[in-house]
């Protein structure tokens, strides 16, 4: 099947189950039922003249798989239709996804909006690394419109940010950003890791680019790492494309392959990590050695009615303070059974991290207090396990934790 015929394939007014089962799928000569793994550095032509034309342009199909590959093109298509999005580009990383999204579009002089609430990497992109080329940076409080407003210069080009945020789940309205962004000329970046596409499409609410850490959720079994930029063509045509092929930051066919199939069961898993973080939420919220849980689907979240109206669910994570502090925390860590310690998140596996001395160790203590990440503050990333079986893990290590 040719690329023109592949995309006429398209699925579009599938739900989004039926979408990560068959979207995109390219079928080889041999209707092989599971995708099929192109694990091809390049492509051979038919001719000197074919060759010709597929350079020109005059003739789709593959040419070098940093370029695109059929493995990798099946994941952007599959992805393409769950976000809504009429382009994508598959990335090595989240972070290969992010700095490429931001990146792609600045210049020297121009100016960054973002949310201080960010990824510990994100947050390097934009505060180190795009001022050393002398794009300008300010960060706000992703929460209050007046201060995303107050930051607008009339060389603003990018408004970036996360939400839910890691680790506090604090939610920026989607909406409202974007308008204002918009009213600026500015494009909006969301990095969509944290609520999934399968509880939030910020495209629908308004954002232009989004780009996930296909590590997390959508391999969501802890094999590989992946990510990936969903845009408009136009945009992708315009900024990304040249980018993306010069600088090379390609996902490799076989990670796309493990993350073609992990998209299959993402919606089985998300809805169940969710359910099971709301219960974890509700269980912690009343005991006595914890002080504030931070989950965006408990009534008390400070942005409860913002999570109705942007998300479809609370979040597969549940943040919570530890009221006996940092040794409290590592305690509580350290008597857990099931959940494993580890930074990552969005696994079959619930794994717990302790913010503080992990990942936002290199902010200034200052920088962390004004994030709200205590010493006593811990993450749970909820995973697929029995729900009882981790209420009854994370009740023993409250107990252990108290004593
Ligand atoms: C993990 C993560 C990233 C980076 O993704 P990698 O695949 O590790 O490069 C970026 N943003 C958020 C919110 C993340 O959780």
């Amino acid at each position: 099947m040719t690329v023109s015929e592949k995309r006429k394939t398209a699925g579009s007014n599938w739900g989004a189950a039926t979408k990560l089962v068959h979207g995109g799928t390219m079928r080889s000569q041999f209707g092989e039922t599971s995708e099929a793994l192109y694990l091809t550095q390049s492509f051979v032509y038919d001719s000197a003249e074919a060759a010709e034309a597929r350079f020109k342009g005059e003739e789709e199909g593959f040419i070098y798989s940093r370029y695109a590959n059929p493995t990798v093109d099946m994941f952007e298509k599959r992805m393409c239709l769950l976000e809504g999005a009429e382009d994508a580009r598959a990335m090595a990383s989240g972070m290969a996804a992010v700095a490429a999204a931001i990146g792609c579009q600045v210049k020297t002089g121009d100016h960054i909006v973002a949310a201080r609430a960010l990824f510990g990497s994100c947050r390097w992109v934009v505060e180190k690394l795009m001022p050393s080329y002398g794009i300008a940076c300010t960060l706000v409080d992703g929460r209050d419109i007046e201060q995303w407003k107050a930051a607008v210069r009339p060389e603003t080009r990018v408004f970036f940010f996360e939400t839910p945020t890691n680790p506090t789940l604090e939610l920026v309205d989607i909406e409202a950003v974007s308008s204002l962004a918009h009213e600026n000329g500015a494009t909006v970046v969301i990095d969509n890791v944290f609520a999934t596409p399968v509880l939030q499409q910020p495209l629908e609410l308004g954002a232009d680019i989004v780009c996930y850490s296909a590590t997390k959720h959508i391999d969501g079994q802890g094999r590989c790492l992946g990510g990936i930029v969903l845009s408009s063509k136009q945009w992708i045509d315009d900024n990304l494309h040249d980018y993306f092929r010069h600088t090379g930051p390609s996902l490799s066919p076989f990670n796309a392959w493990v993350l073609l199939k992990g998209l299959e069961t993402m919606p089985l898993r998300v809805r169940q990590q969710t359910e099971s973080s709301g219960r974890v939420a509700e269980y912690l919220s009343g005991h006595k050695a914890v002080g504030r849980v931070l989950y965006p689907g408990l009534e008390s979240h400070p942005q409860y009615e913002l999570a109705q109206r942007q998300m479809k669910g609370g979040s597969t994570l549940v943040a919570f303070e530890l009221t006996g502090g940092r040794d409290a925390a590592f305690r509580f860590e350290n008597a857990l059974e099931i959940i494993g310690i580890s930074n990552n998140l969005g696994d079959a596996k619930s794994l717990v991290t302790h913010p503080e001395t992990t990942t936002h160790k290199n902010l200034s203590p200052e920088d962390r207090a004004e994030l709200g990440i205590s010493a006593g503050l811990v993450r749970l990333s909820i995973g697929i396990e029995d729900v009882e079986d981790l209420i009854g893990d994370i009740d023993q290590a409250l107990a252990a934790a108290s004593r």
